[in-house]
């Protein structure tokens, strides 16, 4: 039974005679089919993966796709003399993609014909179907964002960072560092409404309350000028990790009320959490509030629920408290007299000035 996802995460394509005219082996000056660069292009823009599975000299294929100015395009390219269901696979593997969200393309039928064999789940398309792929269902995702649009530079660096991960010998600490990890947090803009949906539904792991925001919810969250829907991006020297995190805060004159925390588990090795911790602590003490965050135990947030404890939340009771309306049910309040820390020196984090702005008028006045 076939189980395939509804839309294509990763498009593997044959070389000779399928996205090149010609054989390499036999006529080294092959050119691209014109149209197809296009093809590339856009299915890249839409966030879809693309590989090669080609039976080829490695060298020279690669090459040629260097000299032909489409390299970059391809992730972790299989050339070789070994069944092309099984470069698939090992793909399908490396992405950690179901079959079912892998598509192969090829002129030689009886290639198809092997890859469909066995990886039923894999969809399989003729060469002649190369420039009409665009127009398909299943390679137009509903929404493309930010993230999507550089999702192949983040599959990228995250190849490069994990493979010098594995030959760094010094302490994760010291590698850490090395990253020059740079964090920015931003206001939610209306654009980024959906990645901020898509993220609080995601990050279950490092949730701290469990909750899902719908769309319509943020929007009128971002409207309110009491609330702030702050987005989390890192990027490090390797390159984007994407957004990978989610705040949403209630400001009262004494308090700061931290609706949600969230964090994408990718990050969470990069101590993410608590970088946003600090910083968040800082604009707290900048402004002379106290810090309430809302914890909703569950059997997945446990590693968010230590990041608050080592942040210096308590379960102590302060007065500022009473300002909150009651807690949701299984809600507990984490609570923290914010005084002024230094940031950790293993990420630089840009942000917004988060603080009232009858202070920061009161601040310029006074210079
Ligand atoms: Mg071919
Ligand atoms: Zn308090």
């Amino acid at each position: 039974m076939s189980s395939r996802a509804e839309h294509v995460k990763c498009l593997v394509w044959d070389l000779d005679n399928t996205l090149w005219r010609g054989t390499l082996m036999e006529d080294p000056a092959v050119t691209l089919f014109a149209d197809l660069v296009e093809v590339v292009k856009t299915l890249d823009a839409r966030g879809i993966l693309q590989s090669v599975a080609s039976r080829n000299d490695a060298d020279l294929a690669l090459r040629r796709l260097e000299e032909l100015g489409v390299a970059e395009y391809f992730v972790l390219p299989k050339v070789g003399w070994g069944p092309k269901s099984e470069s698939i696979r090992e793909l399908a593997d490396e992405l950690s993609f179901a079959h079912g969200a892998m598509a192969f393309i090829d002129d030689q039928p009886q290639e198809r014909a092997e890859v469909e064999y066995s990886l039923p789940d894999v969809r399989c398309y003729p060469a002649e179907q190369a420039s009409s792929l665009p127009d398909l269902a299943e390679f137009t995702p509903r929404t493309v964002t930010t993230d999507s649009r550089r999702r192949r530079q983040m599959y990228q660096a995250g190849f490069h960072r994990d493979a010098e991960r594995a030959a760094y010998r010094g302490s994760d600490q010291n590698f850490l560092r090395s990253l020059g990890l740079v964090m920015t947090i931003g206001r939610a803009t209306e654009v980024e409404l959906g990645r901020v949906e898509e993220l609080t539904m995601r990050t279950t792991q490092m949730n701290t309350t469990g909750v899902y925001y719908a769309e319509e919810t943020l929007r009128r969250l971002i409207a309110d000028p009491a609330h702030e829907v702050l987005t989390v991006t890192i990027t490090d020297r390797f390159g984007p990790y994407g957004a990978v995190g989610v705040v949403v805060l209630d400001r009262y004159p004494d308090v700061w009320h931290v609706k949600l925390l969230a964090t994408s588990c990718r990050v969470v090795s990069l101590g993410a959490g608590a970088a946003i911790l600090s910083w968040l602590r800082n604009e707290a003490a900048r402004s002379g509030v106290h810090l309430v965050a809302d914890f909703r135990p569950t059997d997945r947030n446990r590693v968010m629920d230590v990041t608050y404890r080592f942040a210096d939340f308590t379960d102590d009771d302060c007065s500022c408290l009473a300002a909150l309306p009651a807690p949701d049910d299984g809600v507990n309040r984490l609570h923290q007299e914010s005084v002024f820390q230094e940031l950790a020196t293993t990420m630089q984090v840009h942000a917004p000035d988060l603080r009232p702005v009858e202070l920061t008028e009161n601040l310029t006045a006074g210079r």
